[in-house]
């Protein structure tokens, strides 16, 4: 994969594009109590369509560096991701986050299941079996490390010592991000890795119906650390950091009629996410522009490992079902800036149905779907 685009922010500095990914998740009846069918589809390996509300003739058509469809398998994911991770074995940084509706997939994408193992820990196994290969006459020693943070309304969560207060965020002299406080644990296999991280996801997640929502309400940081130091005089050591992120839900936090706790956690979201899309904007616009990674805890963290001359993954997970169609749109609006409407109809014809007791009705055209807004 070309992926690294690098462009000029102006002032003659190279500056990283961050390389754009969708990936739509499978159809779910469940997800579909009037039986409406998808409201979205691919049409080849970096372009979908989605029917448009203001006239359900057109579809509006976006185009991506890499469109996923719904058959697309965990390790196929996991491919479009492997290119930045040798980079963080010279010292470099890079950053892959999911963003996308809850319910669209970020955490099967991100985590997956023991049986459909996600980027992160494939990503992890991935830089193991990289050190692992490298060779002592190369004259580098490699240590890896890891931190697990959750930023909810605001506030950075350290995730190996639960309990912990808010932790700030600083900047060193050479414009390294660190939180001081953070727990750095030493891992030495992807093993060791699990038994840190499977029990700091579960506390995350399954605690509690209230602790459930509020997984997608915040995003969770998994940072892996490869530092490496020269053996001979001298003795040069460089670090590369990996931020893996599965991120708050974007769906339109207004239009859910939140009060209390959950409007302050909205707001929370709706800054950070807001501010991410500024940053994303900034970093792939040709022209110069401030890039505001200080407007919030997310961005700040991350303003060391995304743009600049690190390497970046963006998976915007979508759903096809018609009722989150709305945030399914507002998912591309913040992925692709460029869109066209293409006067045609929805029809089914292109829809590879590989698995033949999907339901019938997966895609119907234009009519059928009469959606006037
Ligand atoms: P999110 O984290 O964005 O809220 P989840 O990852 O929890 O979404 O996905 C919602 C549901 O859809 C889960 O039951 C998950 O297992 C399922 N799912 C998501 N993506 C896929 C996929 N690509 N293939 C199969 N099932 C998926
Ligand atoms: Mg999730």
């Amino acid at each position: 994969m070309a992926q690294r685009v690098a462009v000029s922010d102006g002032a003659n500095k190279k500056v990283s594009r961050v390389w754009v990914a969708v990936r739509l998740r499978p159809y779910m009846g469940t997800q579909d109590e009037k039986d409406e069918g998808s409201c979205v589809r691919g049409l080849d390996s970096k372009n979908l369509e989605i029917i448009n509300w203001r006239n359900a003739t057109e579809t509006v058509k976006y185009s991506f560096d890499v469109f996923h469809g719904e058959q697309t398998t965990q390790q196929e994911v996991f491919l479009s991701v492997k290119p930045i991770l040798p980079h963080i074995l010279t010292g470099q940084n890079a950053s892959v986050f999911a963003y996308g509706p809850t319910g669209a997939g970020k955490t099967h994408t991100m985590m997956g299941s023991s049986n459909q193992p996600g980027v992160i820990p494939r990503a992890v196994r991935e830089v193991f079996k990289m050190v692992n290969a490298k060779n002592e006459d190369e004259g580098w020693d490699y240590s890896i490390g890891m931190s697990y943070l959750e930023i909810y309304n605001e506030k950075v969560l350290d995730l190996l010592s639960p309990g912990s207060q808010d932790l700030p965020i600083r900047e060193d002299k050479d414009k390294n991000i660190l939180i001081p406080g953070l727990t750095h644990t030493t891992i030495t296999s992807f093993s060791d890795f699990d038994k840190h991280f499977v029990p700091a996801s579960l506390n995350r997640t399954t605690a509690s119906t209230k602790i459930n929502q509020r997984s997608s309400r915040s995003h969770a940081v998994l940072l892996l650390k490869v530092v490496r130091t020269q053996h001979a005089p001298p003795h040069r050591q460089q670090t590369g950091k990996l931020y893996l992120i599965d991120l708050a839900g974007s769906e339109d936090n207004r239009r859910t009629g939140n009060q209390g706790i959950r409007l302050k956690e909205s707001g929370a979201i709706n800054l950070s996410l807001f501010t991410l899309s500024k940053v994303v904007d900034s970093l792939n616009s040709s022209t110069a522009v401030r890039v505001p990674y200080r407007d919030s805890k997310l961005t700040r963290l991350l303003q060391d490992s995304l743009g600049g001359s690190a390497h970046s993954v963006m998976i915007t997970n979508i759903a096809p079902e018609y009722k989150f169609y709305f945030d399914t749109f507002g998912a591309l609006n913040f992925a692709s800036k460029s869109k066209l409407i293409v006067n045609k109809p929805f029809i089914c014809e292109t829809v590879a149905v590989a698995v033949p007791a999907l339901p019938v009705k997966r895609a119907r055209n234009g009519q059928e779907a009469g959606r006037s807004g």
